[in-house]
């Protein structure tokens, strides 16, 4: 009996509704179709065309931009040195000689160090938490905030997934390993490298396989297996080392903030919703083919943690950056107090949720 006299006054409220014409008038704008004017933007990668992962995940980015917005959004892709060198998409956006692109954050902490703590911390937070900070503990805000004062607007286009710690020559059994070993690495995993002993190399992608197989460098980073491999690393060095200097490292995909400003809200909301999309399936993908790379390495590749006291040494180096850094960075300074806070929001939660698990699980 209730039941019926509820639904009864239910059926009642949507009449009256309909009766007066509110839910009508409330809906109006709801009904009104836009018709988009074609765009097309140009985007400049850092990687060669259609390169495994990042590469190809930017060409479905494009693509499903193209498709959902009706064929009026269209996002031409430019793999590196084609219209910009790999390195100056920044500089080529900034100046509105492009459109957008699509690179690693990290490259640019020479504009302003605080850039390469958005691009992923040493010892710091996975993807999954990095996107998490940016997203809801304040990340994105503090991102957008610096820059736009390059006239950039900044989406997150995708990150990589826990990164191997690098193809050592020799293995590293002491800090004493570590004296005047020449590495590849780059960003602030080559910093405190640096304060460990380590002279830490950078070289143009197509030079490392060369340089290592030489004996040139004693040791690189590169990402994880299944990129590694391709690079044929497995037949430069025996010791492959896990992983501590990019946990979590964040790609982007940057637009010119004027002709960001001037996008159709609609084709605002489009590429946001595509950034996101491409976002979770790299991280899925790295995931996938790592874990396949990782199954079908060499036999004689011996893969080793390295010792304690270098991990220990390398979390006090970290600290003395950080602080060395805070000082010289007002804004570096800022956006570390933002990760920070994070961080210590989420260990909690990690340590008794997925951490606990994953020790059980074991
Ligand atoms: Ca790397």
């Amino acid at each position: 009996m209730k039941r019926r006299n509820f639904i009864g006054s239910s059926v009642l409220g949507v009449g009256a509704l309909a009766l007066c014409g509110c839910y009508k008038e409330e809906n109006k704008d709801r009904n009104k179709v836009t018709v988009q004017k074609k765009v097309t933007l140009k985007l400049a990668t850092s990687w060669p065309a259609h390169f495994p992962i990042m590469g190809t995940g930017v060409d479905n980015f494009a693509n499903k931009c193209f498709e959902l917005s009706g064929g009026t959004l269209e996002i031409k892709v430019y793999p590196k040195n084609i219209l910009v060198p790999a390195m100056q998409v920044f500089d080529a956006t900034s100046a509105s000689q492009i459109d957008a692109f699509h690179s690693g954050v990290y490259y640019w902490k020479g504009k302003n160090s605080a850039f390469s703590i958005f691009g992923g911390m040493p010892l710091g937070l996975t993807s999954e938490e990095m996107l998490t900070w940016l997203k809801f503990g304040g990340g994105m805000e503090l991102w957008r905030e610096l820059y736009a004062k390059f006239n950039l607007y900044p989406l997150v286009g995708g990150s990589t997934g826990p990164q191997m710690g690098g193809w050592f020559k020799k293995p590293i059994n002491s800090l004493s390993d570590l004296k005047g070993l020449k590495m590849r690495i780059p960003g602030l995993g080559g910093e405190v490298l640096k304060r460990l002993g380590v002279n830490p190399i950078l070289l143009p992608a197509g030079e490392i396989y060369t340089s290592l197989e030489r004996g040139t460098i004693d040791a690189t980073e590169w990402v994880g297996p299944a990129l590694d491999r391709m690079m044929g690393f497995d037949k430069a060095a025996d010791y492959y080392y896990t992983g501590w200097h990019e946990p979590g490292s964040i790609l982007e995909i940057t637009f010119n903030k004027e002709r960001w400003d001037k996008l159709s809200p609609q084709h605002q909301a489009i590429i946001t919703t595509v950034s996101e999309e491409m976002t979770g399936t790299m991280v899925e993908e790295f995931r996938y083919k790592n874990a396949k790379a990782l199954a079908e390495l060499p036999k004689h590749i011996k893969i080793k943690n390295f010792p304690k006291e270098v991990m220990d040494s390398a979390k006090v180096a970290l600290k003395e950056v950080l602080k060395d850094e805070s000082q010289k960075n007002p804004d570096f300074k800022r956006v570390l107090k933002s990760y920070n806070r994070f961080s210590k929001l989420n260990k909690k939660w990690d340590d008794i949720s997925t951490k606990n698990f994953l020790n059980i699980r074991n």
